[in-house]
């Protein structure tokens, strides 16, 4: 995939990047390895400023920055902005916490005394050099959510952002550079996929984490595996959304809504499967669809637009052979379905909502990455937590009931990294983030974010 930032509104080539030489990525290497004998040694108040420093100037620039995501990346300009703003919080929140999330740990005394310690207890060392393989979805947020903690534990960082993304990545190393980041703790590498294997496997790498496709999951996964090094793996999500009678309908409707467009609908956190009962399903069904039907879409650089493009034209058309394929076996599109009459600028697609869904159409099993619904009819809660669980995803779900037993029920079976009542899916820095089964391993943000890149390390002393 060629490093370039092409405009999603209007499929325009501004700006094309030559990926980094051998030569570079050896010299990336070798900053990267001295400047972490240096900045392990500091100490936390001083990557504290450094995080506050790096979050004053984001909010300072976040109209600039925001334009270049909405520019390279097409979700709607107050989206970026807020993405900037949020990233510049997370910041702060690592800034004020971190220091207490990975203190020195002291056992009690009684359930050490029998170990013939004087002194036992486990302190949280960096690991070295972590590697970041980002995507460009939340081009700002995915790389602050890896790289605060990972500042804040004393390692250092190197990321290898999506290729579509390059002004992103380079804005951001220019931002922690001029926030007073030592030469070598944080730099942008700008080299294609096929080299991050050989960074994985380099010594002077510790360890990886990736936030993307299962397909690249799989690869990174393999090569860390194979190097014996630690990997967090951030994958795709196919989350469930279920509606049960008790639920405050006109508000599950709108979150629906909310929470399948999000970000032009590329969210690994996007409501993605609505598994609704039979009771309220004709009404859900009908607002949603209306509801999804009236959104405006259009030029993300435009305050009132909802939904942008899609990021790049192989996702629109990933998407659309989705659509396609099931409206082929026999699903019914309550609304959208077709690309053919939008403008052939830009890589638009239009809010669909798919309902007639059978276990045969691909649509059924794979993540839907843009703004397509499925809808599916249920009849108790037995059929609903069996449909949210027939995913290889378990990224988070969400669920909108107002009956304690139901809770109970979707809490003890739902497997998925997060269960959201009566809201939408979000992350928080003081909450941890995450999946299971293919949506990956390992958690981002809060105290398990930042613990996933330290040596836990068990300090033993013996009485003199
Ligand atoms: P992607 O193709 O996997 O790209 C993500 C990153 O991985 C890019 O930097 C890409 O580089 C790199 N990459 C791709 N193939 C690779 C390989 N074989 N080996 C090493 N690196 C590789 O993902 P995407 O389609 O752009 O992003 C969407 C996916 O990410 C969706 O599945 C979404 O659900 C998931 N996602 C997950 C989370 C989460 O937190 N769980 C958050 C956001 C997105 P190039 O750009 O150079 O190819």
């Amino acid at each position: 995939m060629p490093i370039a930032t092409v405009n999603p509104a209007t499929g325009e080539t501004l700006e094309t990047f030559d990926p980094l030489d051998q030569d570079a990525v050896e010299l990336a290497l070798a900053k990267a390895a001295d400047a972490f004998r240096t900045y392990r040694t500091t100490g936390f108040e001083e990557r504290a400023e450094l995080l506050r420093r790096a979050a004053v100037l984001l909010d300072a620039e976040r109209d600039r920055i925001a334009r270049t995501v909405t520019t390279e990346m097409g979700k709607p300009l107050a989206q970026a902005e807020a993405e900037a703003a949020k990233s510049a919080k997370a910041l702060r929140w690592y800034a004020d916490h971190g220091a207490a999330l990975i203190a020195d740990e002291y056992p009690p005394d009684a359930d050490v005394a029998d170990s013939g310690a004087e002194l036992a207890y486990v302190r949280y060392r960096p690991l070295g050099v972590v590697l970041a393989v980002m995507p460009w979805n939340f081009p700002l947020w995915q790389v602050v959510r890896f790289l605060a903690p990972a500042l804040m534990a004393g390692n250092v960082a190197l990321l290898k952002h999506a290729s579509n993304v390059p002004r992103t990545s380079l804005a951001l190393a220019d931002l922690f550079h001029r926030a007073g980041a030592a030469e070598g703790c944080f730099q942008s590498l700008l080299v294609g996929s096929d080299v991050v294997p050989q960074l994985i496997q380099d010594p002077r790498v510790a360890a990886v984490t990736l936030t993307g496709s299962e397909g690249a999951g799989r690869s990174v996964g393999a090569a860390a595996g194979e190097a014996l090094k630690k990997s967090v793996l951030e994958l795709g999500g196919s989350d469930p959304f279920l509606v049960m009678p008790s639920a405050d309908l006109p508000a599950a409707v709108s979150t629906a809504v909310r929470a399948r467009i999000q970000n032009n609908g590329q969210s690994c956190i996007a409501a993605k499967r609505f598994i609704v009962h039979q009771d309220v399903y004709p009404r859900f069904a009908s607002a949603f669809a209306e509801a999804m039907r009236a959104l405006r879409l259009g030029d993300p650089m435009e305050p009132t637009t909802e939904l942008g493009p899609l990021a790049t034209r192989q996702g629109r058309d990933d998407l659309a052979e989705l659509v396609s394929d099931a409206l082929a076996h026999g699903a019914t599109a309550e609304t959208g379905g077709t690309h053919a009459a939008l403008p052939s600028t830009g890589w638009y697609y239009p809010p669909t909502v798919l309902t007639d869904v059978t276990p045969e159409m691909r649509v059924h099993r794979e993540e839907t990455f843009g703004p397509v619904a499925v809808l599916y009819r249920v009849r108790d809660l037995d059929e609903a937590i069996g449909l949210a669980n027939a995913t290889p995803y378990g990224l988070s779900s969400n669920v909108w009931t107002n009956e304690p037993t139901e809770r109970d029920r979707c809490l003890r079976e739902l497997e998925a990294g997060g269960v959201f009542f009566n809201g939408m899916t979000a992350s928080h820095p003081a909450l941890p983030f995450g999946g299971v089964k293919h949506s990956g391993y390992g958690r981002e943000l809060a105290g398990h974010g930042i613990r996933e890149f330290c040596n836990v390390t068990t300090v033993w002393q013996g009485k003199s």
